[in-house]
């Protein structure tokens, strides 16, 4: 995991408690805390043959490069973080509107293993154009009529004069290994106890006995709330997980069932 997901990469790694042994040493390579654990950086696109040919016990790469490269290696966890999207698009003044209308076009993209499987799978036959490098441009060069790409923000898309049609694949940072081995399998279980514990915040709030139905209504995601009496006569504190996700909307409406006092807390691991 070079590029674009070495840092989260990284600091996954360290809050899972297993950083580099010298921190922000920009090593290829480095020794963890902690944990007999060696960390080898490369290229995010070099992940799936490294950890295929066993010369790695697991690694952390994108689910578009894993089913790019046609690795022969399991999925272990979805890391939460390198989130994007394979999707075709059109220039602006293009009469194509769907995706299914991109049958027989030209279509330019640097992930053709992908593209084509993804595409097939929607029966839809294209002419697929290989490029390495700026796809976006392929139209306006007359080389395409359409690009399959993976888009993150859409910026680019945008900046180029591109339409999306809609997306074909979505992808984001997975750790994989070539089996289910012990080493596999405890690498995974510590990090998804972080993955988890980072989707979800901790709740404590004060209110009266009387609006404990109300609020507990509105946390009906979260697991059985715990209940605690308060030394003052009528109040109760509850203590609830929620997903960090929700938290925006739920703050305003929990005060406004009568919950004071609102702490949220993150959560550091999460073992169920
Ligand atoms: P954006 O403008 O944020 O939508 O990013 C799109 C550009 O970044 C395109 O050139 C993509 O090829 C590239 N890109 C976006 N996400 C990723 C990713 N996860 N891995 C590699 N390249 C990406």
């Amino acid at each position: 995991m070079k590029g674009r997901l070495r840092e989260p990469s990284v600091s996954l790694l360290e809050d899972a408690g297993l950083g580099p042994e010298v921190p922000g040493e920009r090593a290829l390579a480095f020794p963890c805390r902690n944990a007999p654990v060696d960390v080898l950086l490369v290229r995010a696109a070099d992940v799936p043959e490294y950890v295929q040919d066993g010369v790695v016990d697991c690694g952390i790469t994108g689910a578009d490069l894993v089913r790019e490269r046609g690795a022969n290696v399991t999925e272990l966890l979805r890391l939460g973080f390198g989130a994007c999207t394979l999707e075709a698009a059109v220039p602006e003044e293009s009469p194509i509107e769907t995706l299914a209308e991109l049958a027989g076009a030209a279509v330019a993209t640097s992930y053709p293993h992908l593209t084509r499987q993804v595409l097939l799978e929607r029966e839809i036959q294209c002419e697929l154009v290989d490029v390495t490098g700026s796809v976006e441009v392929a139209p306006r060069l007359g080389l395409a009529d359409a690009i399959v790409d993976l888009v993150s923000s859409g910026s680019t898309l945008r900046t180029n004069g591109l339409r999306s049609l809609g997306a074909l694949f979505s992808s984001e940072a997975v750790l994989i290994a070539r089996e289910e081995g012990e080493h596999a399998t405890r690498l995974a279980g510590i990090l998804r106890s972080v993955v988890e514990a980072r989707q979800n915040r901790y709740l404590m709030l004060n209110a009266p006995r009387e609006s404990l139905d109300a609020i507990c209504a509105l946390v009906p995601g979260s697991r059985a709330p715990s209940v605690l009496p308060l030394a003052e006569e009528g109040m109760v504190a509850l203590h609830a997980l929620v997903p960090a996700q929700d938290v925006w909307m739920l703050l305003p409406r929990l005060e406004a069932a009568g919950a004071s006092s609102i702490l949220l807390v993150p959560v550091e691991r999460m073992i169920s």
